[in-house]
């Protein structure tokens, strides 16, 4: 596959080339994006707006009964999956981010419950989707019935007959894994060899089959889903093409909406939301990139952050089909969550009109923003979950970031402008393991100031 790609690799400008293949961070604008107020998106064929958004969110609402019996972290909220937005000030100084270039803001989506990661939103959302599905074709619900009857032993026979797979780094696995097996369905997760010894474990506790493959994480996923296509009993989550994982986290948009009206943060031309998503294979933040564009229209600015090594939503975006391997680049990073060396079409399709851009981040910059996150705020984050925060300085104090906001005619809002950095993981990393995500992040704060 890379022989016939290599030549759309021209497509990339000299200096953004060396500079990615240095490994140097670089801030790419997109520029596809429109400031329309509205953009017909359509992936595969089928036209997506505000609608399936909502239907996401009302799929979450009809589960929340379910979930709220099988899962006792989920009592306090009535079975709800969500997060805190929090204010950021004492870290917007640790970033060195003057007042002047807006206020720094946290959606704190590393301490999502039962899946403790971003993965909740997507994943979780794609295996109700599908035992809703088996539910309502079984007669066992109907769409204004109360699911928690779900959890009895006739749906639980009904969902015991099917395996649900996927192919993950790890925060995918979790998220599907468990909450697959909470509803009785035969759940496995296949890893590549590298994953997380803690999230295999995790997973195997629950009853999970964990089937492990050596090779990268596309690896991981082609075999899964050879396997799963097999099995007519089988439903395979297939993260670099599902509508339903990307309209699963697309839903946060409404909550967030909720949450930035309560703070009294406004959203329109004088004050910018600029949102800061760490990306994979781009379903995550594309989901939510969508859903905030629906409802805010131009006046969002999504731009994914990617480690160095691993850009594939910014080569996915310049030179379509081709990975990171194509430019030269190892895929190898810290950020486990990140490590993706293809990007999903499916997610490219839908930024090409609405995505601000991307840029990428050191894997130092990470270990040292986990660091000041939890000394500025107490907040424990993994690495992948830090990617945000090197946003906007990347944004306001890069020559391509500054060249942004002037095509944007954001220089005189940005005083008004919300940082919005997405925290998308570390609830369940291990605390030995996070101490020495921090060490290391503490040494690297200290010589290396923001
Ligand atoms: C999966 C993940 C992301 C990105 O999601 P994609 O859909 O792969 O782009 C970001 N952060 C963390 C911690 C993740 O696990």
């Amino acid at each position: 596959m890379s022989s016939d790609v290599t030549a759309d690799v021209s497509a990339f400008t000299p200096s953004l080339l060396a500079d990615l293949q240095a490994g140097r961070p670089v801030f790419w604008a997109n520029p596809a994006r429109s400031a329309a107020p509205e953009i017909q998106t359509s992936v595969d064929g089928r036209a997506i707006s505000l609608a399936d958004v909502r239907a996401a969110q009302a799929r979450f609402v009809r589960f929340a009964p379910l979930l709220a019996r099988l899962f006792p972290e989920l009592q306090d909220s009535a079975g709800r999956i969500e997060s805190p937005l929090l204010p950021a000030p004492a870290m917007q100084q640790a970033l060195g981010l003057p007042a002047s270039a807006g206020a720094l803001w946290i959606k704190a989506d590393h301490s999502l419950p039962v899946a403790g990661s971003i993965k909740a939103r997507g994943g979780i959302h794609e295996v109700l989707e599908f035992a809703e599905s088996l539910a309502l074709e079984h007669g066992l619900v109907t769409l204004d019935a109360d699911y928690a009857v779900l959890a009895d032993a006739p749906a639980r026979a009904l969902f015991g007959r099917y395996q649900v797979a996927v192919g993950s780094t790890g925060n995918l696995g979790l998220s599907i894994g468990v909450m697959a097996s909470a509803l009785g369905f035969r759940a496995a997760v296949h890893m590549s060899s590298d994953a997380k010894a803690w999230k295999k474990d995790r997973l195997r506790k629950r009853g999970v089959q964990v089937v492990e493959h050596t090779g990268d994480y596309a690896a991981a996923v082609a075999a899964g889903r050879r396997e799963a296509d097999a099995d007519p009993y089988a439903y395979f989550v297939d993260d670099e093409r599902s509508l339903s994982l990307m309209l699963g986290y697309s839903a946060a948009a409404l909550h967030l909406a909720d949450q930035l009206a309560a703070a009294g943060v406004q959203v329109d031309a004088a004050h910018p939301l600029c949102v800061y998503l760490p990306c994979g294979v781009g379903g995550a933040p594309a989901g939510i990139a969508f859903g905030l564009r629906q409802l805010y229209g131009p006046h969002v600015h999504a731009f994914f952050a990617e480690p160095t090594q691993s850009p594939c939503f910014l080569v996915e975006m310049v030179a379509p089909g081709a990975s990171v391997y194509d430019i030269g680049l190892t895929n190898r990073t810290e950020a486990d969550g990140l490590a993706v060396p293809q990007a999903s079409e499916l997610a490219a399709q839908a930024m090409r009109p609405m995505l601000g851009g991307v840029y990428t981040v050191a894997d130092d910059t990470l270990f040292a923003d986990l660091h000041r996150v939890r000394e500025t705020q107490d907040l424990r984050i993994e690495p992948s979950a830090a990617a945000g925060f090197s946003g906007p300085h990347m944004l306001t104090g890069t020559d391509a970031g500054r060249a942004y906001l002037r095509q944007h005619h954001l220089d005189s809002a940005m005083p008004g402008a919300t940082h919005l950095v997405w925290t998308t993981g570390g609830l369940f990393v291990p605390p030995e393991e996070y101490a020495r995500f921090a060490e290391r992040g503490a040494a690297l704060a200290a010589t290396q100031p923001a």
